[in-house]
């Protein structure tokens, strides 16, 4: 079944093709990696998918609804970017409400769901009234993953989202994506340009160069190309 349609999706700015006639399904819980270089488009796919971009061309659907005039807030949609956006003044447990609150749910409800996402991304219970900016980067890592989760989105966009760790963190964060996903069966759209992250994690890569989509294949049949 699929939940995401991108379907014959260009994006110019002015005369700057970003992004080319692009089709791709994504599946009810794949894990899907868009794979290319910088300045490939992929950021621009990822922001329309997000709703802070608009299609020039072509339609995006979401569980079948064609999403181009819904605002972000109303796409039920998780975030992780490089930049983690969390707030180092806040708490944990804080910064992992902060998008429960904007929904209003009832208190006591909250406190039981950000227990049981922390136990998911495998951070101490304990931490929760800890400030952020207190945390390993590692452990800031695990608050955004459980910020972008915590209110059980359609799907969860991740914009290279290990790439401001060292080698070895973004080794074990590789692993921890691939044990959320198969915990949680989120779908999840991955942007990145690091072929060996693509393919540890992703079902299936699509590869894109110049705005073109050139591949759409499951990871283990995706060889070479930077
Ligand atoms: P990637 O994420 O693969 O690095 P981007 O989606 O960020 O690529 O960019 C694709 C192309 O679109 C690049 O040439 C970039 O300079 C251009 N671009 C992206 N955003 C804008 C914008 N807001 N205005 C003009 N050009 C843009
Ligand atoms: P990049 O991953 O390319 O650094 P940025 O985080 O700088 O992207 O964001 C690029 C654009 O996306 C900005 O113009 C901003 O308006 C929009 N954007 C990013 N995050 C959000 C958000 N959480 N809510 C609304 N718009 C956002």
């Amino acid at each position: 079944e699929t939940v995401v349609e991108i379907d014959r999706v260009t994006k110019r700015y002015g005369s700057l093709v970003a992004v080319n006639d692009v089709s791709i399904p994504i599946r009810d819980g794949e894990f899907m990696t868009i794979l290319g270089p910088s300045g490939a488009g992929k950021t621009t796919l990822l922001h329309m998918i997000a709703g802070f971009e608009r299609p020039t061309e072509g339609e995006i659907y979401i569980d079948d609804r064609p999403v181009s005039d819904e605002p972000p807030n109303e796409r039920n949609i998780g975030l992780v970017f490089q930049s983690l956006a969390l707030f180092p003044h806040m708490t944990v447990k804080e910064n992992i409400a902060f998008p429960l609150k904007m929904r209003r749910e009832d208190p006591e409800d909250i406190d039981g769901q950000i227990n049981e996402v922390l136990e998911l991304v495998q951070l101490p219970v304990d931490y929760k009234n800890k400030p952020v900016g207190d945390l390993s980067g590692g452990q800031q890592q695990r608050v955004a993953f459980a910020r972008a989760i915590v209110y059980e989105p359609t799907l969860l966009l991740l914009d290279e989202p290990l790439s401001s760790l060292d080698k070895k963190l973004r080794e074990e964060m590789r692993s921890e994506l691939t044990r959320i996903h198969a915990e949680t069966d989120l779908t999840i759209v991955h942007v990145t340009h690091n072929q060996t992250e693509a393919l540890s994690m992703a079902d299936r890569i699509a590869v894109i160069n110049g705005g073109a989509l050139e591949q759409l294949a499951p990871a283990k049949e995706i060889y070479a190309q930077p």
